[in-house]
């Protein structure tokens, strides 16, 4: 089933393109990366595909089922800044509250069944601010996840972990995929770190989009 298509995808702020004429598609259970330098349009292409920007021409097609309040999405700069005065609970719940208009709604085993997941049911009632980077991340993570259970668009998840907390989550995240489709925005994607089945490059200097393994064999060549 495919769960996402772009096709000949641009997009222009005033005269420089962020990117151009970038075409695939993903199929349910996809892992994509997305990697490239700074600047080369990596989370302008996830504010594309989660519909907060309009694509200068081109179109991206996403699947029926998967209603754009269906995605799970895990920012760069979280809103959730250190010192955000809420519990891990509050935090998760905040994932699904603006999918429902009426509190008698909440859905409360969307959030339970995420904190479970991401084993930190344990840390429910703790205030955010005093996790360590790993967990507040798994918190984040759970956050999403609570919004869908479909696809989740991570970026640069990794991004402050030490190495053993960045092995735990990708772990988490290979566990996830066994069911879900994941698209994440990663820098750290090294012979040491390859996650996921697909990769896309928005590198000019190596454009590039296919299985990760040729991306590899590519890369060495
Ligand atoms: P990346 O995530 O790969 O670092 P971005 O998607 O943030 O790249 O940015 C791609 C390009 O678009 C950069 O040159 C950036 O300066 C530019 N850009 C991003 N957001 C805006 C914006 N809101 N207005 C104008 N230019 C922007």
């Amino acid at each position: 089933m495919t769960i996402l298509q772009a096709k000949k995808l641009c997009l222009r702020y005033g005269h420089h393109y962020a990117f151009k004429d970038l075409s695939f598609k993903l199929m349910d259970k996809d892992f994509l990366c997305i990697v490239g330098p700074n600047g080369s349009g990596k989370t302008t292409l996830l504010k594309c595909i989660l519909g907060r920007i309009k694509p200068t021409s081109g179109t991206i097609i996403l699947n029926n089922e998967l209603k754009k309040h269906q995605i799970g999405y895990l920012p760069q700069n979280p809103i959730f800044k250190p010192a955000f005065p809420a519990s891990v609970y509050e935090v998760v719940s905040m994932g699904v509250l603006n999918q429902t208009r009426l509190l008698s709604r909440y859905p409360k085993t969307k959030i339970e069944s995420a904190l479970k997941t991401l084993h930190v049911e344990n840390l429910s009632h703790l205030q955010f601010s005093t996790l360590s980077g790993g967990q507040r991340q798994r918190v984040l993570l759970a956050r999403a996840l609570a919004a869908s259970t479909n696809l989740l668009i991570l970026d640069e998840p990794s991004n402050n972990l030490d190495y053993s907390s960045k092995q735990d989550f990708y772990n988490t995240l290979t566990e996830l995929n066994d069911s879900m489709t994941i698209i994440m925005v990663t820098h750290d994607l090294d012979h040491h770190n390859l996650i996921g089945n697909k990769i896309l490059s928005l590198n000019p200097k190596l454009p590039f989009f296919g299985s990760t393994n040729d991306y590899v064999r590519r890369i060495h060549d």
